[in-house]
Order: C-alpha cells, then sequence, then structure tokens
C-alpha cells in the first residue's frame, strides 16, 4: 500500500475516474496537490499496479490438484485459493491416462510457482508458468497449466461479479449446440441410438461403429493368437473399417434421412491414402465434419487430402500449442478447431486460437467426452457462447453422481447446452464426495495393434 493516508489515494483514484484523462490538469488543482505530490502518487500507483485498480489486492496462497473418477474415466481439477477468504477458483486439468502426473506436476511444481502471485494477471501467469520449466508445450504440464488458468478466470469472473463469458464479451448466440454419441456394434443398434437422440432434440450425432477403428468388426487378431502383446492390447483391422464406415453412413442415412447432421472420429488412426478413398465414398452421405483425419506425423498430406474430396474436416486432438493451427488455418486445411481445452492450456489459449480461426473461417469444436470433467465443460461452454466463430460442442450426459460432485455443472436441454449465470465458470467440486471415487492410474492402456501386433500411432 501507499505510503500516504489510504483514505487520500482512494479519493485521487476515484477523482481520476469520475474527471477522466483529458482532466489531468485540472485534477492537481482539485487534489491540492503539486506536480510533484501526484507524480509520487502515480509512482505508488506503478509499484502496485499488478492489483486490479479499485480492488483490494488478492493474492494466491495455495494450488491443489483434485483427483477423481466418478465414471470410470479419470479427472483432474485444479484448487487456486487465494488470500481473500472464501474465495477460490477451479479448472479442468484432465489427462485421463496420465492423470497422477499431472497431480505431481500441479502440487510439487505449480503450487510453489503460483504462491505469492496476483491472482488478476492470468495473460502474465500464462506466459509465466508457460516457460518456467524451460522445456515447454507437452501435456502434463500443459494440462495443469489449463486447470491453473480456467481456475484463474473462475477468480476473475468471481471478483468481477459475472460469468466468465460476460468477462470474455457477451453473449454470440443464446445457447451452445450440441452432438451427441451414437455407438453400436452393427448399424442397426446405431441407429436405434441415432433415432432416440433425433427424439431428444439433437441436431448432431457422431456415429462410432464399435468405438475407435471400428474393434466389433475385427475378429480375433493374429498377434494374440500368437501371444504377443498384452490381453489387454486392442486390434484395429483398418481395411474392416474404411469400408464399414461409408455402409455405416449409408444405412444411417436411410433410416434417419438427411435433415440430422452425422459427425465421425477417426481418431488419427487411417493411413492418408485410405482415409482419402474413404472420405471420396462418404461424400454422398453429407457428413458435418469428419475428426482428426491425419496423424500428427503425416500433416505433409493436407493438401492431398483437402483437394481430393470436399468432405469437412475437424482437427487438432493432440496439438499442444496455439501456434500449431496458424499454417494449417493459412491454408484452409481444415474446418473445425478439435482441441482439448483442459490440455491446449486453457480458456487464455483457446480464445486466441478462435479469433485465429475467426479470420480463417475456422469453427470450433472443443473436445468433450467423458475425460473432460464438468468443471471443463463449463470452460467450453463460457467459450461456445461468446465466440463468432462457433461450430459445434460434443457433449456428454453427467451422471446423477457427477451432478452432485460438480454442483453448477452445465445443463442439456433439446441438444443444447446452457450454463448458469453465477459469478465465474458456474460450476463448483464437492471435495468429500471426490473423495470416495479415486482415480484407477490403470484406465490409460490405449494399446491399438494391426493384425500382425504393430502398434497403430494415433
Ligand atoms: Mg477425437
Amino acid at each position: 500500500m501507499s505510503k500516504s493516508n489510504p483514505q487520500s489515494s482512494l479519493n485521487r483514484r476515484d477523482a481520476v475516474k469520475m474527471l477522466g484523462l483529458g482532466s489531468s490538469v485540472g485534477l492537481l488543482g482539485l487534489l491540492g496537490g503539486s506536480a510533484k505530490a501526484a507524480s509520487a502518487t502515480w509512482e505508488e500507483e506503478k509499484a502496485k499496479n499488478t492489483y486490479a485498480k479499485g480492488m483490494a489486492p488478492v493474492t494466491i496462497t495455495k494450488v491443489r490438484a483434485i483427483a477423481c473418477a466418478p465414471h470410470g474415466s479419470n479427472l483432474v481439477v485444479v484448487k487456486v485459493e487465494t488470500s481473500e477468504p472464501g474465495l477460490y477458483g477451479v479448472g479442468c486439468a484432465t489427462f485421463t491416462q496420465r492423470a497422477e502426473v499431472v497431480v505431481t506436476a500441479i502440487n510439487n511444481y505449480l503450487d510453489d510457482f503460483c504462491r505469492g502471485r496476483d491472482v488478476d494477471n492470468i495473460e502474465d501467469m500464462w506466459q509465466a508458468a508457460f516457460v518456467s520449466s524451460y522445456w515447454r508445450n507437452g501435456p502434463v504440464l500443459n494440462n495443469a497449466l489449463s486447470g491453473l488458468n480456467q481456475a484463474m478466470w473462475d477468480i476473475k469472473g468471481k471478483r468481477a461479479k459475472m460469468p466468465v463469458y460476460q468477462l470474455l464479451g457477451g453473449k454470440a448466440r443464446f445457447a451452445v449446440d450440441c452432438y451427441a454419441h451414437a455407438d453400436g456394434k452393427d448399424p442397426q443398434e446405431l441407429i436405434a441410438q441415432v433415432q432416440k437422440f433425433m427424439a431428444d432434440g439433437f441436431r448432431y450425432v457422431r456415429i462410432q461403429q464399435g468405438g475407435y477403428g471400428s474393434l466389433y468388426l475385427a475378429q480375433q487378431p493374429d498377434f494374440k493368437d500368437a501371444g504377443y502383446g498384452k490381453n489387454t492390447d486392442q486390434f484395429m483391422d483398418s481395411r474392416a473399417y474404411v469400408q464399414a464406415i461409408p455402409k455405416l453412413f449409408k444405412e444411417v442415412r436411410k433410416a434417419c434421412g438427411m435433415d440430422v447432421e452425422l459427425l465421425h472420429d477417426t481418431h488419427e488412426r487411417v493411413q492418408p491414402m485410405d482415409m482419402i478413398n474413404m472420405c471420396k465414398r462418404l461424400e454422398e452421405y453429407d457428413p458435418f465434419f469428419i475428426e482428426d483425419p491425419l496423424s500428427p506425423e503425416n500433416r505433409g498430406w493436407w493438401k492431398q487430402l483437402r483437394s481430393s474430396t470436399t468432405v469437412p474436416f475437424a482437427m487438432g486432438e493432440l496439438f499442444n500449442n496455439p501456434n500449431e493451427f496458424v499454417q494449417e488455418m493459412a491454408d484452409h486445411s481444415f474446418d473445425y478447431i478439435r482441441c482439448h481445452i483442459s490440455q491446449i492450456g486453457g480458456i487464455t489459449p483457446a480464445m486466441k486460437i478462435s479469433h485465429l480461426g475467426e479470420l480463417f473461417n475456422v469453427k470450433s469444436a472443443w473436445h468433450g467426452p467423458g475425460d473432460v470433467s464438468p468443471i471443463g465443460h463449463a470452460a467450453h461452454c463460457h467459450i461456445d457462447l461468446n465466440i463468432w466463430n462457433f461450430g459445434i460442442q460434443e457433449s456428454i450426459f453427467f451422471s446423477d453422481v457427477e451432478k452432485e460432485m460438480f454442483p453448477g455443472c452445465p445443463e442439456l436441454k433439446k441438444g443444447y447446452l446452457y450454463v448458469n449465470e453465477a459469478p465465474g465458470l458456474g460450476c463448483d467440486i464437492n471435495e468429500k464426495l471426490a473423495a470416495k471415487y479415486p482415480i484407477n492410474n490403470h484406465a490409460g492402456n490405449w494399446t491399438i495393434r494391426k493384425r500382425d501386433g504393430t502398434i497403430v500411432r494415433p
């Protein structure tokens, strides 16, 4: 604080606000101070300008992880506690396959880094934390950073007494249009699900046959007969997959019509030429988008993929930094931004990617399945409400346990997600209940092999 009378200092600030910048000369006379005294006050203001003007200074006192698995998927939440009694923020840092490592990054590194720092300077904190380890841009540290960033936006909203979407610029739509997940072992099972979602009001449905890589299509793979790999390793038959998906679209279109938007996720597991051939066959069924058609190693194939088919694409789940979107957006390689906000670094970089996308007519489609906590889903919704180039939001149905564990989580009605109007992200965590659902560190084996046992890269 200033060494001068705090009340006098406050009055000066209020007077500056009232008079505006143009009245600074008259202000010196009004306050009865000399130019020297005014200068000293400015120096004092500068010395404490990390704090929001007119608001009590608040610093971070503790950053800690809360890990839980209410429905089987490991979730990690960051809680940021502050010097103001009762004021805290929460954010999603979920990396479901390596949850315990993120917990360590938060509790053993981020906590110490953040203590004593200003809760208001979100951008500065993001930049500082991002480079503080020197090596950067990876999952784990990025997840921890994402949780911290979302929690700081939550605190910012609570301090401003506004929902986060208001701080981002207010609403650009009344609610968040979503897609639901349909997954069946065959087209008939899947069609029944699509029809149910349509009856419930959904306009967009993602269709998968046997999860990723159409595992239900596969027979017992030779590598298992040979005793190669582990029992839990999965088999992907690429040929069966690229043959089955166009047939699946055909059957669903025949049964459900052309009005419903259909999406599909390839999870980067198909070779580029196979992807091109499959997408050419999908064109007549008018998919909304095909997700993650190329693995990060195959990004050089964008030009050929794009020039070969008119199917729209979503991309970016495995991207780690906004810079990874720049060239592909400039080249119009894909149509939808597909990234995990709880991994890309939080709301701050997601907004930068969104605005970059607006300039290139690329829309949002944030990653939002069950391995995002309801707090992370709330973060999606606040961004989705604000950005002009919103595309679509992946959604899930929260169980009763999740609703109790994460009070205030977004509500799904007729295929739209709604946030509540509470200040901040509007979603909290019940730590006592979360403690009853501990994480499972073995949930992350996503090993998928070809028939001969070769690892398939996502
Ligand atoms: Mg995906």
